[in-house]
């Protein structure tokens, strides 16, 4: 979900929120620390306000950070929970700060697949970029152009046994697959190649596919910028190019 309006979050801090809507506000909370931080600002304002008419009542965000995380005294912490018991102010903040051990693990596991994708791409983006550059230097811009249809076709062989994926030749020219239907000329042809053979072997290396060694990189673009329409040439200064250029991002 996106962040709550501010109108949301006052009512949640006010405790004037249906109970309907707790849950996916608390478990948005949760994971945004932009909210978190919102949450606090709202609380702390609340309880100044309070403050004036019943003192000290509640007890500070701090402690119940704390508590919600378990790192409070024994003492505070029955204390604690006795207080949000009946103060269900105090229980909503708890709660939005509360994570479960699989929740935070789950976080965790996202933020590194997130943070692996990113890695991959980043990588898959330079090799090819600088084989295009080695090779065919008068056709680094299309790196930009193709960018993003190069990565999807890319991620979806990913996904295929290589004997499933199609065959590109003279008449199925992989660079109509990457947008120019139209394309004719054989360098803007090859450039599709090197883009697409350079980006998967990339990718394949990062999600520990293949073996991040020059032979073991080789043989895979050997397959695959066989399957994508090279011709033994481009074959040929791609096994040159590319591993060390993949092992040097790496
Ligand atoms: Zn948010
Ligand atoms: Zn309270």
């Amino acid at each position: 979900m996106n962040c709550p309006d501010k109108e949301t979050m006052q009512d949640f801090v006010d405790g004037e929120l249906s109970d309907a809507k707790i849950p996916s506000i608390i478990g948005h909370i949760r994971s945004c620390d932009t909210c978190k931080t919102e949450l606090r600002e709202l609380y702390t304002l609340h309880n100044a306000l309070n403050r004036i008419v019943d003192k000290d009542r509640c007890p500070s965000l701090d402690a119940l950070e704390k508590y919600a995380d378990n790192s409070c005294s024994d003492e505070q912490t029955s204390k604690i929970a006795e207080h949000i018991d009946f103060c269900s102010r105090c229980r909503s903040y708890v709660w939005a700060f509360q994570a479960s051990e699989e929740e935070l693990a789950n976080w965790q596991t996202q933020e590194e697949l997130a943070y692996k994708e990113f890695e991959a791409k980043e990588l898959g983006y330079n090799a090819a970029k600088e084989t295009l550059c080695k090779l065919l230097p008068g056709k680094i811009y299309l790196v930009d152009k193709i960018w993003q249809s190069a990565l999807s076709f890319v991620l979806d062989l990913k996904g295929k046994a290589i004997e499933n994926w199609p065959s590109f030749n003279q008449e199925t020219r992989l660079v109509g697959v990457l947008g120019f239907a139209d394309a004719s000329d054989p360098e803007t042809d090859a450039a599709s190649i090197i883009m697409a053979t350079s980006l998967y072997v990339s990718q394949a290396v990062s999600d520990g596919d293949i073996v991040p060694s020059t032979t073991d990189i080789e043989t895979a673009i050997k397959e695959v910028a066989t399957k994508l329409g090279a011709g033994k040439e481009l074959q040929k200064r791609l096994i040159e190019t590319v591993p060390p250029l993949v092992l040097k991002f790496t």
